[in-house]
């Protein structure tokens, strides 16, 4: 494997199979996995729907067509999440920094009807929204971003939770949009509070601007409700989707409201790949399982024995706070959380790190009650 760019420090098993909630390795050894594929595999490993979806898509032979012509699943697929959702129109692409690209031009080209110079995005400190140019620039990570400056002009940041703070950055005349993940994730899961998201809503309105919520990790399921603004009773102007959206392939969404959807024109954005049937396929029958009310009363529920198993370890083991919605949910300890990450790589599990200080738990939201517990288990005994 040494041929990869060693952009990543891989861990040591290599896997070939998946099975559940379970990842297998090449010497027959299971791995519970709380990583998902960072929050990606959120029906787990082997899914029937799924895998059903994948080999009937297949079977029409018809992966690509490009956007040049006309297909039924990313209209039908579309159609369903305007359904479910504030959005009256939607953009399909191929990553979470792809999609919030697309929505810093989609909000670029609707502010631009008022004013030439309106063009500011303002992000939230502790914020993540991808690896690319314009996505990098309203990420607040200053090592994923010193070497590659100048990123894109025009970015200004504010604390969370600080409303004075956020009235002073935004303003009519240059903000077109306000950009926030309403759980932040990378950033060391942290939950906006209610009022905040309200707050975000109330500053862009007032300045004419467009709220953008990033729900690339936590939307789709993760936090108990289809999308998380639900919880906050706010909805934005636009909104990107990618990591479980495709069940593991490729894709990523902007959902817009129409009044900014009116503002795009032919021409103004594309993509070769994004929307193609194969993927839309795969991604509606991902929807329809994550959609349904009683697949998401059980996320709430599976969230609550999470919360409570992970509140009873504060103060053991040096974690100082459990945080999170649903079945997305940080620790943060006083010490690094990599030697954490290895000990239970090691007794079997698998959890990621958010930050430094923080270990992530992103299980497949369709896991067993069971696996649920043996999880949280191992992850008590390794904090002991
Ligand atoms: C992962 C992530 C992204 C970037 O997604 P990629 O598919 O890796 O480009 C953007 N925003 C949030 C909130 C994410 O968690």
């Amino acid at each position: 494997m040494s041929a990869l760019l060693p952009v990543y420090r891989p861990a040591e098993p290599v896997f070939v199979a998946g099975r559940g909630a379970y990842l297998i390795a090449e010497d027959g050894r299971e791995y519970l996995d709380f990583a998902s594929g960072i929050g990606v595999n959120a029906l787990g490993y082997g899914d029937a729907d799924i895998t059903r979806a994948i080999a009937a898509a297949a079977d029409t032979g018809l992966i690509h067509t490009s956007n040049l012509y006309r297909t039924r699943p990313a209209a039908e697929l579309a159609a369903e999440l305007v359904r479910l959702s504030f959005a009256d129109a939607v953009f399909f692409c191929n990553s979470g920094a792809e999609a919030n690209e697309a929505a810093f031009k989609f909000a670029r080209r609707w502010a631009r009807q008022a004013a030439q110079d309106k063009i500011e995005i303002v992000a939230l400190n502790g914020s993540f929204h991808g690896r690319l140019f314009g996505s990098l620039a309203a990420t607040d990570r200053p090592a994923f971003r010193a070497p590659f400056e100048p990123l894109m002009p025009g970015v200004r940041f504010v604390p969370p939770g600080d409303v004075e703070a956020l009235r002073a950055a935004v303003s009519r005349e240059r903000t077109a949009a306000i950009i926030a993940e309403p759980v932040q994730g990378e950033g060391g899961v942290r939950p906006l509070e209610a009022e905040y998201v309200r707050a975000l809503r109330e500053a862009a309105d007032e300045a004419d601007a467009l709220l953008i919520f990033d729900e690339v990790q936590c939307g789709l399921g993760r936090t108990g409700h289809l999308f998380a603004y639900e919880e906050a009773g706010v909805a934005p102007d636009l909104l990107t989707l990618a990591k479980p959206l495709a069940g593991g392939l490729p894709m990523g969404a902007v959902l817009l409201s129409a009044r900014v959807a009116s503002a795009i024109q032919p021409g103004d954005h594309a993509t070769t790949f994004g929307g193609g049937p194969f993927v839309a396929s795969v991604a509606r029958a991902v929807l329809r399982r994550i959609s349904d009310p009683d697949f998401l009363a059980d996320v709430r529920r599976k969230g609550q024995r999470i919360q409570a198993a992970l509140t009873a370890l504060v103060g053991r083991g040096g974690v100082e706070e459990a945080r999170g919605r649903g079945m997305m949910w940080g620790l943060q300890l006083a010490t690094p959380a990599a030697p954490v990450i290895s000990r239970a790589l090691e007794a079997g599990l698998l959890v990621i790190s958010a930050g430094e200080r923080v270990v992530r738990l992103l299980p497949p939201l369709s896991i067993a009650d069971a696996d649920l517990e043996r999880g949280l288990e191992i992850l008590a005994e390794v904090l002991a």
